[in-house]
């Protein structure tokens, strides 16, 4: 695939990755930069559009932060990605509301001499996305589910185990890498019978909830107890694809006065953490934010300078139309074993944990 190119390092003329154009001219030392964020459905992307505005002023750059708004997301997006192409942005980094609906706005982009960044999601079925920057998702898939299996065998050393999944909201590419990694862990054990999927709902279409909403999960988690686990059948543990579904899944369970299962997480959100403490999630992920988001504004200063972002992956990233050189960064898992540890260089979160 011509993409493997696009790995090539500083001192690429430009010529070299053919795609960028952008990249081997550079740009004004305070041009203005487009953030087009999602809407805030977790808190990563609250600290996220704080961290650009911070960021990007401190590096010199004008900056033009934008949220999608609660309910009108993906034509609020496709607005502000457009206005911010009008506004003359030389870099758009964009957190899509929908990976599949931003064609015709990135493609605008482009055209103006724009760079694409797609930032943590990536952005689907166009040649028009330069970058992707991003935690290792599908590594956040296989941490949640191993996540689930330590913490079920910590309770019951010997299965089967009884689960539930859930995945994020269709629209965002990143639900279908986190749950194909969390599967990579367990499907091999419910193919042998020692996981059991309670309800039977395996398939992600079934799992999904929609806008990684926190109401959408604890209605899914509400059913699933009346269909499936009334009586005394036990629930072992439920894969939660982030903190704010974990919570909602933790509130249908203890309000139908069951056990509460082992729960899995993502995005080290504070209540989330408390919980952990108290010994009721059993993890959560932590993808730091402040770390992803200076690792974009380095990637904006490259591009400013005329260079090549650095780039460490350029084959997991297909989009559809073609595979997007990525710069990925590990994402680490907690449970109550690491929270002190892991939050330790956290100002926010640190004391949460004492
Ligand atoms: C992010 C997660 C977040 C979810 C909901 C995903 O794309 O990677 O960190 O929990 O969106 O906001």
């Amino acid at each position: 695939l011509s993409a493997a190119c696009a790995g090539e390092r500083e001192g690429a003329t430009g010529a070299a990755t053919g795609d960028s154009t952008s990249a081997a001219k550079g740009f004004a030392a305070d041009a203005l930069i487009g953030v087009a964020l999602p809407s805030k459905t977790s808190e990563n992307w609250v600290l996220a559009g704080d961290l650009f505005t911070d960021g990007l002023k401190q590096a010199g750059f004008k900056s033009d932060v934008q949220y999608a708004g609660a309910s009108t997301t993906v034509a609020d997006q496709q607005s502000q990605i457009s206005a911010m192409v009008t506004k003359g942005a030389k870099v758009i980094v964009i957190g899509a509301t929908d990976a599949a609906q931003l064609a015709t706005q990135v493609t605008q982009a482009k055209q103006s001499g724009a760079t694409v960044i797609a930032y943590d999601r990536l952005i689907t079925n166009t040649p028009s996305v330069d970058y992707y920057i991003a935690f290792d998702n599908f590594k956040v898939g296989q941490l949640q589910g191993q996540a689930l299996l330590d913490g079920m065998k910590a309770k019951k050393p010997n299965g089967p185990w009884t689960v539930e999944l859930f995945s994020g909201s269709p629209d965002d590419n990143n639900s279908g890498v986190f749950f194909n990694g969390a599967m990579d862990v367990l499907k091999p054990l419910i193919d042998k019978g020692d996981l059991v999927v309670g309800s039977g709902q395996k398939d992600i279409k079934q799992t999904a909830i929609q806008g990684w909403k926190a109401e959408n999960a604890q209605q899914r988690m509400d059913s699933l107890l009346t269909s499936t686990y009334n009586g005394n059948k036990t629930l072992d543990g439920v894969l939660s694809p982030n903190d704010t579904l974990a919570r909602a899944i933790i509130t249908s369970v203890k309000g139908a006065g069951k056990p509460i299962p082992v729960v899995t997480g993502q995005d080290s959100e504070a209540e989330s953490v408390k919980s952990i403490v108290a010994g009721e999630q059993y993890s959560t992920i932590n993808k730091d934010t402040r770390k992803l988001v200076a690792e974009t504004v380095d990637m904006i200063k490259a591009l400013q300078q005329g260079k090549t972002p650095e780039i460490n992956d350029t084959k997991s990233y297909d989009n559809g139309v073609k595979v997007v050189p990525a710069y990925l960064l590990p994402p680490v898992i907690v449970t109550k074993a690491n929270v002190a540890e892991a939050y330790a260089n956290d100002p926010k979160l640190a004391p949460l944990t004492k």
